[in-house]
Order: structure tokens, then sequence, then C-alpha cells
């Protein structure tokens, strides 16, 4: 019998299916200056007026006048494609001028921009071991999937410590022989539970078991801090940080992913880093869009406030109708349902009928029994559309049969 390639790619997306969490990708398109709406293509022959309340671009800056102004004036300027890798001939002013703000949006010497910022971990931590012999890398149980694949490319010792547990990690570093290379790898604002780590107490450890500290800032980039410089500028952190990394394609609305860190360090990644090297740069006019959108948003702190302010809002009609949420105090909402059948459902019943769209969060992107909708209320949801989303909210839930708890 001859190997049969078909049946296993069909199985393995049968035992996905199967349990309940088969990913169905929503037909969108965005209507630009209607942020948060946009048309949901059912199918060929149905369209549906819908609002988002799960997109990543966080703040609008994606439908952002001057963010596309940006991005259509260096359309004509310079073309497309940048046409190289950053060697060889893909480094234009575009880029170069984008790095220097970023850098400076850090209060680092220098930033180092990636295709994604997926690349930009995996590439950034997978290379450390090879600049680092000896390395071990501590890393938080609850890490994106781009960090993780870094930990695995570099291929050197690790410890994954229990999510912002700072006994465990330092447990895992004392153990550790004191003369090797460390670095601790973690997030500020953990997406999927909407909380944020205890960064200083971190760098204290860091500091005690002479680790380098490495960030991810890819949820707070453009949302905290007093210039949009993430969590560590908000607490003043961002000096007892080695590496800090970000991303282009949330809140400031573009694609594309950084690092920052002092002048040794990004020219180590810069120079060895295969995922930097080997690849083509962001066309000339996503850099020049996102050199845009940081700047827009360094001097805008009304927009983080007003995003923090809607973000409350919806926390609070969670928690006066009694529906089960994570409160992080974050700007991300998670609300629980704890089963991947339920959650689809909602989520079907939910765009189908009412023209709310929030994506089911199911495995392996959550623990399984930890299915949730996540809602990212933007400064562009307005009053009436959290009372439409209350109103749907409570017909699906008791469809569904599940739980809010009784208010007093
Ligand atoms: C989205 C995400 C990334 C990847 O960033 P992209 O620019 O979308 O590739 C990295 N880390 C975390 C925590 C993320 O949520």
């Amino acid at each position: 019998m001859p190997f049969d390639y078909t049946s296993h790619f069909s199985g393995a997306v049968d035992s996905v299916r199967g349990e309940g969490r088969y990913r169905v990708f929503q037909d969108i398109r965005r209507v630009k200056g209607e942020f948060p709406k946009a048309v949901w293509y059912k199918d060929d022959y149905s369209e549906k007026e819908i609002i988002v309340w799960c997109s990543n671009d966080y703040l609008g800056m994606g439908q952002n006048d001057c963010v596309v102004e940006a991005v259509k004036s260096a359309v004509d300027a310079a073309g497309t494609g940048s046409g190289g890798t950053r060697n060889i001939a893909g480094t234009t002013h575009y880029h170069v001028q984008l790095e220097k703000e970023l850098a400076d949006l850090h209060s680092k010497d220098r930033a180092l921009v990636f295709t994604s910022g997926y690349v930009a971990n995996e590439a950034t931590l997978g290379v450390m071991s090879k600049i680092l012999p000896g390395l071990i890398i501590f890393s938080d149980e609850m890490n994106h999937a781009s960090m993780i694949s870094g930990i695995q490319r570099a291929r050197c010792e690790k410890h994954i410590f229990k999510h912002n547990d700072l006994a465990d990690l330092e447990a895992k570093l004392k153990a550790a022989p004191a003369d090797r290379p460390k670095l601790i790898a973690f997030e500020s604002v953990y997406s999927m539970d909407a909380d944020i780590a205890p960064i200083k107490e971190i760098c204290d450890l860091a500091d005690k078991y002479n680790a380098l500290t490495y960030i991810d800032e890819v949820h707070a980039v453009g949302m905290y801090g007093e210039r949009g410089g993430g969590v560590c500028e908000a607490r003043d952190l961002m000096d007892r940080i080695d590496i800090i990394q970000g991303t282009l394609a949330k809140a400031f609305g573009m694609i594309g992913g950084y690092i920052a860190a002092n002048e040794t360090i990004v020219d180590a990644v810069r120079s060895m880093a295969s995922g930097f090297i080997f690849t083509t740069s962001i066309p000339p006019s996503t850099a020049a869009g996102a050199l845009r959108s940081v700047k827009i948003l360094k001097i805008s702190p009304e927009m983080r406030d007003q995003h923090q302010e809607r973000a409350n809002a919806l926390k609070a009609r969670f928690r006066a109708d009694g529906f089960p949420f994570i409160d992080g105090d974050t700007h991300i909402v998670p609300l629980m349902v704890g089963d991947p059948v339920k959650c689809k459902a909602i989520s079907d019943r939910l765009i189908e009928e009412f023209g709310i769209y929030v994506q089911p969060i199911n495995f392996p992107t959550v623990p399984r029994g930890t299915e949730r909708l996540r809602f990212t209320p933007s400064p562009f949801h307005t009053d009436a559309m959290m009372d439409q989303l209350m109103g749907a909210l409570h017909r699906v839930w008791d469809e569904m049969d599940l739980k809010r708890e009784k208010v007093a």
C-alpha cells in the first residue's frame, strides 16, 4: 500500500473539527472612515454590515487619514516593494527613519525592523544562544507562540516559569549556575488573559542574578506610557529592559515588528539573525505609514485615555449584568465561555443575528476549558454600540444556557 497522504491531511483537520475548534475565517471588508464597521461576506450571495469587536487595530490607526496619506504618498514617491533584503538594496530611507523613531520611542540607542512581530521574536530569541554560548532562557509559561518558537530555535537550556510567578522564577534563577549567561523572556500585557507582568520585580531579579531581560510589548506599544512607549514607559522601566520587542501591526495599524536595544545588541542581532537577514524588507510605504502612526500616537495621550475609558465602560456593563469576564486592568476584555462548541456557537449567532463580530478564541491559543470571546473596545466603539452588544449578549447567553452571576 502506498502512503496515503490525503487521509493524513484530512485526518489532522478531523481531530480539530471533532473538538469543535475547527477554524472558520470570517470574510470581512473594513470600511475606511467608519471604524469599527465592516462588511461581512457571509457567502457569495449575501453581505451584511457588522461591528468588529475583536480587532487588534486597537486605536483605529489602520484607517487614520494621516497614516493612509503617508502610505499613499510613499507609494507615489517610491513605488511598491522595497526590492531587496536589508543588506542588498532593501534599506530605504523610510526604514532608516522608522528605526530612528522607534529607538527614540523606547529611549534606546537603536531599533531594528522585521517583517512582523512574530519574526522579530522568533529571529531575535532564536539567535541569542549563538551570541551567548551556554545561555539559559527563562520563559513565562504564557508567552506567545512566536517567543516559544524562537526559544526552541535557540536549542539551549530553558526553564519555563509559572505565569507572572516571581517566586518560581527566582527559584529557577537561583538553581542555575551563577557563571552561565541568562535571559528572562516575558510580555508586558498578556493579550488573552488581559493581565500585566510584574516588570519591575522581574528586572530586580534579573539584576540579582545577572540576567538579561527581553520583553514583548506587542499589546502595549502605542497604548501605554506618556508617548505610547508601552507599559515600560508608563512604569519608567525602559532603561531596565535590555531588549524591548514590539509590533507595527496592532495599535500602529500597519504590518511589521521590531526590537529596540543598545547599539551592541542591535548590531549583533542585525548581523546574525537569519529571520532578519534572509528576507525582503517591508515596503517603503509600510515604513512610512508606521513612522507616521508612531509620531501621531506619541503626541496623542487623549487617544490612550479614551481607549482605557471605553474598555472600562464595557467592563462596567459586563460587571453590572453579571457576565464572567477577566478584569485585568488593561484594554482587553475576555468574556469566559469555557466550552469550544458554545464559544463558536455564540460567535456565529452574534454575527448572523446581530451583526456583532467577536471571534471565538479556542485551544491552542488558550488552554482547553478556558475558551473565550475576546473583546477589544476602541475609542470608536460608542455607548450605542455597547447597548446593542449587551442586548444581543443577554439573548444569546440565555439561548446557550450559560450562567450569569446575580448582581445585587
Ligand atoms: C500578535 C503578537 C505577536 C506577533 O506580532 P505580529 O506583528 O502580529 O506578527 C507577538 N507577540 C504577541 C504577544 C502577540 O500577541
